[in-house]
Parts: C-alpha cells; structure tokens; sequence
C-alpha cells in the first residue's frame, strides 16, 4: 500500500497574526516538516479564494464574520477575508516545507466554498484529488493541518467516504473550535471510520 501525507491549508492567514488566525496553528509546523520523510508521496493543500470571495462576511450587506447564509448547498459560515489568490495570508507559512509531489488549491470558484480537499461545499464538485491518488496508487492517508474541525474534517470524512484508509494526527492538526464545532468534528470523523490519533 502507498502512503501518502496529506497538509491541509497550513498558510499565513491561518496562523497566528492571520485573518482568520487559528490558535496555535503555527505550532505545528517543524512536526509536520519532521513527518514528510515517512510518506511515499507529500500533498499540500491550499485556500485559494479571489477577492470578493462570497465565503467572505465582507461580501455580504450587513453580514458580520461568523454569521451563517443559506446557499444552494446548505448553511454556510461567513469568515473573515482570507487566503487571497497572490497574497502574502495565502502563501504556506515560511517554515514549512514546500517540496512537496502535489500542491493542490481550493475555494477559487468565487459562489462557492471548499473546504474539503476532495469536494466543494456542495460535496459533488471534485477538486482532482481523489484521481491523482488513485492513478498514483495511493490508498492509505494521513492527514494533518489546520484548522481539524472544518477542513482536516471535512477533507478526512470524504476520503474515508471514497474508500481511503484514513487517519487524522490530532498532535498535527490545531482547531478553530466554534460552538462545539471540534467536538461535532471528532465525532464526524470517528462515525465516518477515520482513525485520531
Ligand atoms: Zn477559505
């Protein structure tokens, strides 16, 4: 079986000092260089919106972050402005090791958000992802990254949804944790079959 790590979004705006700041989110990065070694393959991950993005409070009339609008999909959270196309809050954070076999970016389609790396938030828009691993052979992953309760989780429930041998290294991952939102995740993901470890 191949074996492939899988970092989920570990970018500027996602650490401390960030627009959309994920605590401790900074912490993880010598561990996750540390890791890479192991694995057959390296995939990053990227949030990857255009200015103006609607997953932005910003692009709404008297929306504020955190707020949630109903779309097409289901209730959707409205965030800060971040991780935009070019800009500094979207490149990986410095110390992260960029060498990786695949960079794949998400949430570029400016009506609609991704926060899985598999599917867009209407969970059938696919971003590639799962066909790279399968012609490469992949089946096993592990996933670390930020933030664990919105794109670890929803990029672990997929990839065990499609059949993937997957675990979540919860030492690697930090959390946005709104509303319980960590605890709704961890239990997503075991239901889901993924291993925390
Ligand atoms: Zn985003």
């Amino acid at each position: 079986m191949t074996h492939a790590l899988i970092v989920i979004d570990v970018q500027n705006d996602f650490c401390p000092g960030g627009a959309l700041a994920v605590p401790g989110g900074d912490e993880i990065v010598a561990g996750v260089n540390a890791m890479m070694p192991d694995f057959d393959a390296v995939i990053l991950t990227q949030d990857w919106h255009p200015a103006g993005h609607f997953s932005f409070a910003s692009s709404h009339d008297g929306k504020v972050p955190y707020d949630l609008v109903d779309m097409p999909y289901g209730p959707q959270v409205l965030w800060p402005d971040h991780c935009i196309q070019g800009t500094t809050g979207a490149a990986f954070h410095a110390d992260l090791r960029t060498d990786a076999d695949l960079i794949i970016r998400k949430g570029f389609r400016n009506d609609i958000d991704s926060y899985s790396a598999f599917f867009e938030n209407d969970h059938k828009t696919p971003t590639g992802l799962e066909g790279y691993l399968r012609t490469r052979g992949i089946s096993r992953l592990t996933m670390v990254g930020l933030a664990t309760d919105f794109c670890v989780h929803y990029s672990a429930v997929d990839a065990a949804k499609l059949g993937f041998e997957v675990t979540v290294r919860l030492d690697a991952c930090r959390a946005i944790d709104l509303d319980g939102s960590l605890d709704a995740a961890l239990a997503a993901m075991k239901s889901a079959g993924v291993t925390l470890v």
